[in-house]
């Protein structure tokens, strides 16, 4: 089985508590994971809301440099990949081919600069806010529930012209529309479920997932259980709900997963990253086409960044 995954936090919970990316009793490790091929990971940098201005930016090297380490001392099965014939270099080298990421936009200082500095360090793919306010904007459970200021504005094109695709996850629903009137380039929400099927803050409308659909973007679907169905547990059959309602507003090409592994409780039927292939399974048997359940897995964020990743 072939699997592209938008987004974890792995790399958050191992530098904190210097973890190994190959061995460790996370939701996601290299071990496990490698049972995918190809698997193409993205692995984010999570900045905790009460960080902010020059500690985001430290937090964010810091997490950078233990990426690095890690990634040098397991350079046999990972590659870090900036961009796109990275990651088909990787997948001919039978590597997990590993895409960075940050999930939190505070890690840029509040400086546009510190986009670029980031787009330097091989970030790909940014989400603006975390679930509080910072300096682009509000997230979803911010207050206010404001849109983006002026500097996320800049942001959002500073981003673009960098060749980071923003993510629209955790952002509120103002926000939210300020990047589709801003927006140039597809953007994507990495971690993001339906809130027709879910009615959860951090779910999306329809009609949010009609304009991402709109920009080309890409959605992934995330198995915590809260975001699947508001409890603490949930089924294969009830992430597929998520899946069949996204195909009826005509998102068959528009998403894939975005598990977010180590951010989250995960479900009892997919532990971690070994278990996702127990959910193709259960599509397959419950009769999705294997072309259609690929593009879940793996094909539709594969064209995403073909069409994205410079
Ligand atoms: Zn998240």
């Amino acid at each position: 089985m072939r699997l592209f995954d938008l987004h974890c936090d792995t790399l958050y919970m191992c530098q904190k508590d210097k973890l190994d990316f190959k061995i460790n009793n996370l939701q996601l490790s290299l071990e496990k994971g490698l049972k995918y091929h190809p698997w193409v990971q993205l692995f984010a940098i999570w900045v905790p809301d009460e960080l902010r201005k020059q500690k985001a930016v430290d937090h964010f090297n810091n997490c950078y440099y233990y990426f690095l380490e890690q990634i040098d001392k397991h350079s046999d099965i990972i590659v870090q990949c900036k961009k796109f014939d990275d990651i088909q270099n990787a997948i001919k080298n039978n590597k997990c081919a590993a895409i960075l990421s940050v999930e939190g936009a505070a890690a840029a200082g509040g400086k546009l600069e510190g986009f670029e500095h980031m787009a330097g360090c091989g970030v790909k793919m940014i989400t603006l806010t975390w679930n509080g306010p910072n300096e682009l904007g509000d997230g979803i459970l911010s207050k206010n529930g404001m849109g983006l200021s002026s500097f996320g504005l800049e942001s959002v094109k500073q981003m673009e012209q960098l060749n980071i695709t923003v993510d629209v996850s955790h952002l509120s629903e103002k926000g939210f529309y300020d990047v589709v009137s801003v927006a140039k380039r597809p953007f994507a929400a990495t971690h993001s479920n339906s809130k027709y099927i879910c009615n959860n803050v951090r779910n999306l409308t329809d009609n949010q997932f009609k304009e991402i659909i709109k920009h080309d973007g890409i959605v992934g679907i995330n198995f915590y259980p809260q975001f699947v169905n508001n409890t603490s547990d949930c089924t294969y059959k009830d992430i597929k709900r998520h899946i069949d309602h996204y195909i009826s507003l005509e998102g068959e090409n528009n998403i894939s997963v975005g598990a977010d592994f180590d951010g989250a409780d995960m479900p009892s039927c997919i532990t971690g990253i070994e278990d996702v292939s127990k959910l193709y399974d259960y599509l397959i048997d419950w009769g999705y086409s294997e072309e259609l359940t690929d593009k879940i897995m793996f094909k539709n964020a594969y064209e995403f960044v073909k069409r994205n990743f410079i």
